[in-house]
């Protein structure tokens, strides 16, 4: 089961890597967050929000409805929506009938629709989806740290990204110090035109190298060819 373990230490650094989670998305999947209060799962919703084009000022925290659902912005979006559980104050899966659960779900567990599904306090209503499940647990180490371990169904290996998101952790941008998720396609930087700026920025020797460049420093070159004579 692909898996990753890692530390952040704000809160938009974990929303810079639930976005990243939500970037190797495919409608219908579920995810399961499980932490202590104040551990950070809503903080964790809100980048997925982000990563799926859903204006992440929409999340609260659903503790007294329950379940949130939070539209796309773009309407052709292949994930029309995000539905948002928090299941802390319910005790079974049975008390799920008076929250319009059925409209949501299918029998099997499964959001309908192409919806993507995320539950808070998943053991409060155990049994009530299925399989596979992708399994998210923040830990607060005090302060803002936070410790996030995700394991991901072995159904979604070969996906594209995933690669990317287990193997490097979210970071800021050199040039806007912005939050970048791991699976960015301008990574380390938050966009292209970021990337071009500092590129500028060496071109105009905003940056300079400690010392003269010698010859060889730019590989085949030898003293007689005198490049920079
Ligand atoms: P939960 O839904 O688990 O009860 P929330 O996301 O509602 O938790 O609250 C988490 C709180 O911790 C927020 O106030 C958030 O700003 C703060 N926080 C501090 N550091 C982090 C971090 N590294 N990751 C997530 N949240 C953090
Ligand atoms: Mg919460």
């Amino acid at each position: 089961m692909p898996d990753v373990r890692l530390q952040t230490a704000s809160p938009d650094a974990t929303i810079a890597f639930a976005q990243g989670l939500a970037s190797i998305l495919y409608p219908g999947d579920l995810i399961t967050l499980e932490g202590d209060l104040g551990a950070g799962k809503t903080t964790f919703v809100r980048g997925l929000a982000l990563g799926l084009g859903i204006d992440a000022g929409l999340v609260s925290s659903p503790t007294f409805v329950v379940i949130n659902q939070y539209a796309a912005q773009d309407q052709s979006s292949t994930i029309p929506q995000l539905i948002h559980v928090d299941a802390y104050r319910l005790t079974s899966a049975e008390d799920l009938d008076s929250v319009g659960w059925d409209a949501l779900f299918t029998p099997e567990g499964r959001p309908r629709q192409g919806s993507i599904a995320v539950i808070e306090w998943p053991g409060r209503i155990d049994g009530a989806v299925n399989e596979p499940i992708a399994k998210v647990s923040l830990l607060s180490e005090g302060d803002d740290t936070r410790t996030i371990a995700a394991d991901l169904p072995p159904s979604w290996e070969g996906r594209e990204g995933l690669d990317l998101l287990l193997s490097r952790p979210p970071t800021r941008c050199p040039t806007t110090n912005a939050w970048v998720a791991p699976t960015s396609p301008t990574y380390p930087f938050a966009s292209a035109r970021a990337r071009d700026a500092d590129l500028f920025g060496w071109l105009t020797e905003k940056y300079r190298s400690p010392r003269d460049l010698k010859p060889e420093d730019v590989g085949e070159g030898t003293a007689d060819d005198q490049p920079f004579a």
